[in-house]
């Protein structure tokens, strides 16, 4: 058994290879814990209400449970805390809604599920049921759009002022460099800069984890037994498998690379300026920089192979009687 080159006392579970050291599960905790502590101190606002998005999966699961400890430990920010699951409908999202509620509970945070089906009127699955074979996009690309467009949505008609979102590193690295290959400056703009406030219904969101590794959060969620669906998306496609693959490569070879990149595509956002104006989608009213939004754009390609009309504004009936439950 190889020992905690920090405190010297427990088994370690944990390499960090660019610093080459140990650690072990507690000492990893408190090391993960005091960087998300540093992006919510500064970026969360005394007496916001919080939603964290949250599927159940170990990332969102990890941010759920930080941003509590953090809101616990300073009660003088009078944090208000929700956690909001968005069901897309699949077999695999089954198994996570499950645990999404038992951590919400065990924590003590109020927690909500809202399904696909009843906001966008229709599920992921039914969509992976009747999308022709072979067809341009994958239900994972549809799912991404819709489901980001529904968090955002619930987070704004529910009355959250930021919402907390459980994207690691990995993931942040992933998009820019994405962004960056497409030469998609205003993407990479709207990726990195954080900037706190409300624009065209498009409501603020904060990454916790930004500087924790991905490889971090599963070591700790399986160490620290935190309910959480440790299984990957069956869905999951397309160009981001294989920028994961080059990123990891690189990361195996130069230790370290993942902090620096993130880093300096920061520094590089800050500098330019997006000229890209958010406004209202023109068919649901949500925000976007086209006239018509993404959803609604992939709302009428589907609509043909669902055989019903799917563009409409997203129904938030329900959402807004639950505006109440903020503490
Ligand atoms: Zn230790
Ligand atoms: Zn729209």
């Amino acid at each position: 058994m190889r020992k905690c080159d920090l405190c010297g006392f427990n088994e370690a579970v944990y390499t960090d290879h660019s610093k080459g050291v140990s650690v072990c599960a507690d000492c990893l905790m408190k090391s993960v814990r005091r960087r998300a502590w540093q992006v919510l101190k500064g970026e969360l606002i005394a007496g916001d209400k919080v939603m964290i998005a949250h599927s159940g999966g170990k990332d969102s699961s990890l941010a759920l449970l930080l941003t509590k400890e953090f809101a616990d430990a300073h009660p003088d920010m009078k944090l208000s805390l929700l956690s909001v699951t968005v069901d897309e409908g699949t077999f695999y999202r089954k198994a996570s809604v499950k645990l999404a509620e038992r951590l919400a509970n065990e924590l003590g945070v109020r927690h909500r599920t809202y399904t696909m089906e009843e906001i966008h009127g229709l599920s992921i699955e039914e969509l992976d049921f009747r999308l022709p074979v072979n067809w341009k996009r994958s239900p994972c690309t549809y799912c991404g759009v819709l489901r980001r467009q529904a968090l955002n949505a619930i987070a704004r008609e529910i009355g959250a002022t930021v919402v907390v979102t459980g994207h690691n590193l990995d993931d942040l690295v992933q998009t820019a460099a994405m962004n960056l290959s497409r030469g998609d400056i205003n993407a990479l703009v709207k990726t990195l800069r954080h900037e706190r406030k409300m624009e065209e219904g498009l409501v603020p969101r904060v990454r916790p984890l930004k500087m924790v590794y991905e490889r971090e959060v599963a070591t700790l969620v399986v160490a620290k037994k935190i309910p959480a669906h440790l299984g990957k998306c069956p869905f999951t496609q397309g160009m981001r498998i294989g920028v994961r693959r080059e990123i990891d490569d690189l990361e195996d070879r130069i230790p370290g690379t993942k902090v620096k990149a993130l880093q300096t595509f920061s520094l590089i956002s800050h500098g330019l300026s997006s000229d890209v104006q958010l406004r209202r989608c023109r068919v649901c009213g949500e925000p976007t920089t086209a006239e018509v939004c993404k959803a609604c754009q992939f709302k009428k390609e589907l609509s043909t192979f669902l055989h019903r009309d799917l563009v409409r504004p997203l129904n938030l009936e329900k959402v807004r009687k639950d505006r109440d439950l903020w503490d």
